[in-house]
């Protein structure tokens, strides 16, 4: 088993391997990553956003269509809704095994800061870890370090340490789904 990361085209070029290691290294699974071939769907031109849950479901037709086993998760430069909420850093469907995470807010330019690609390797591969986590089984977690605690704010995600806490990693190790 392995996590497949597909970058898309408009995300940020050049941090595709960063981020799969550091994903890789946070959950102790083995990444691949690779080009995105997933349709994008689920624009919403009045919005200028993506909805979230049809671009997973474009993802879990392409992972069937293919044959994918491993999780997928699908990194995206455009900005992330759901129905009731504004915008999202990222969402998972765990039953099916995909993911999607959006570095349209986790850059600094977004804040009006300067821009630092190491500020934004570490956010993606945090939110990207998160969402890899609950297909691999793992809920929210209330330790605010911890990769399974949810941000609400950039602030949160970059207070949360690149790491499972113990009670997670625990939970992870006795859920049978490591490699
Ligand atoms: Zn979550
Ligand atoms: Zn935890």
């Amino acid at each position: 088993m392995h996590v497949h990361i597909f970058w898309d085209a408009l995300s940020p070029a050049g941090l595709q391997m960063p981020v799969s290691r550091t994903i890789s290294s946070i959950l102790g699974v083995p990444t691949t990553v690779s080009e995105n071939h997933v349709r994008m769907m689920g624009y919403n031109v009045a919005r200028h956003q993506i909805d979230a849950a049809a671009l997973l479901d474009s993802i879990q037709t392409y992972k069937h269509r293919h044959d994918i086993e491993g999780p997928v998760l699908l990194v995206v430069n455009q900005d992330l809704f759901k129905p009731g909420s504004d915008s999202v850093f990222g969402l998972a469907r765990h039953h099916v095994g995909v993911a999607v995470v959006s570095a349209a807010r986790l850059n600094n330019e977004y804040y009006n800061l300067r821009s630092n690609d190491d500020d934004l390797i570490d956010r993606l591969a945090k939110e990207g870890a998160h969402e890899v986590g609950h297909l691999l089984g793992l809920d929210h977690c209330e330790n605010p370090e911890c990769i399974m605690f949810r941000p609400d704010t950039l602030d949160e995600l970059d207070r949360k340490k690149k790491v499972l806490c113990p009670v997670c990693a625990a939970t992870f190790a006795g859920s049978g789904t490591t490699p």
